[in-house]
């Protein structure tokens, strides 16, 4: 890619932080900068590079999306990353969000169902050097027991409920934030562990592809 090129995305992506995110009310210093930095047109399908930028959800194919950049930077702020922090996602999709997290956390585990998704984002984040990042191909719902614990848990999916290997499998204290809801609307649910309970608040209505696999939707 030309210089001129690399510069005009850095632009685009200048102004979809200002406009589609700081405007809108997200704060979150680091996650301004991740999203400043990671090149998300890298992650949209070859020939969709000039639309990565706008203020929507993209196909990334097998009937999957990369979310809006607002919605990614909404669950991520409200997921309150640090940079000590072990952060599992569940529908790694495109590895966009991925890559932010990664900018973030000490350390991502992405689990994705999809395999050609998995291969592609693995491959692209390995371009990039974000080697804190690793994709696993796979279904998220029963989270990744090998890893476990996790101070951080996102889903990226619509949920019929927060599927119960995840709650196990985050750390005393920490937070899981996923789309909760049916198939057709949802809401962004922000749930904190204190010992056996989850102390949920609840944010604003979104529409996610859905969760499947063992606690998703199955039919
Ligand atoms: N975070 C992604 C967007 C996710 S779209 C990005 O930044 O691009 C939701 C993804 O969840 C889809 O790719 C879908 O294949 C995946 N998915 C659905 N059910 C899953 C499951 N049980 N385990 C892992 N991934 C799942």
């Amino acid at each position: 890619m030309s210089p001129v090129h690399a510069d005009s995305f850095a632009e685009l992506r200048r102004a979809m932080v200002e406009e589609q995110l700081r405007r809108r009310g997200i704060k979150d210093k680091r996650v301004l900068e991740a999203m400043t930095e990671v090149p998300r047109h890298l992650f949209v399908p070859p020939g969709q590079y000039d639309e990565a930028y706008d203020d929507r959800a993209l196909p990334i194919g097998q009937g999957q999306t990369i979310s809006q950049p607002y919605m990614v930077g909404l669950m991520v702020s409200l997921l309150d990353v640090q940079p000590e922090h072990k952060v599992l996602e569940v529908g790694a999709g495109s590895g966009y969000q991925a890559a932010v997290l990664s900018r973030l956390a000490e350390s991502v585990c992405a689990v994705e169902l999809v395999p050609q998704l998995a291969e592609r984002a693995a491959r692209i984040l390995a371009d990039l050097h974000y080697d804190n990042v690793r994709i696993m191909t796979g279904d998220g719902t029963v989270g990744c027991a090998e890893e476990a614990p996790f101070d951080r848990i996102i889903v990226a999916a619509a949920a019929p409920e927060i599927p119960e290997p995840l709650t196990e499998q985050l750390a005393e204290g920490g937070v899981i934030v996923a789309p909760v809801g049916n198939r057709l609307v949802q809401t962004v649910v922000r749930a904190e562990k204190r010992g056996s309970k989850l102390n949920t608040t609840r944010s604003i209505d979104c529409v996610f592809v859905p969760l499947r696999g063992r606690h998703g939707w199955n039919d």
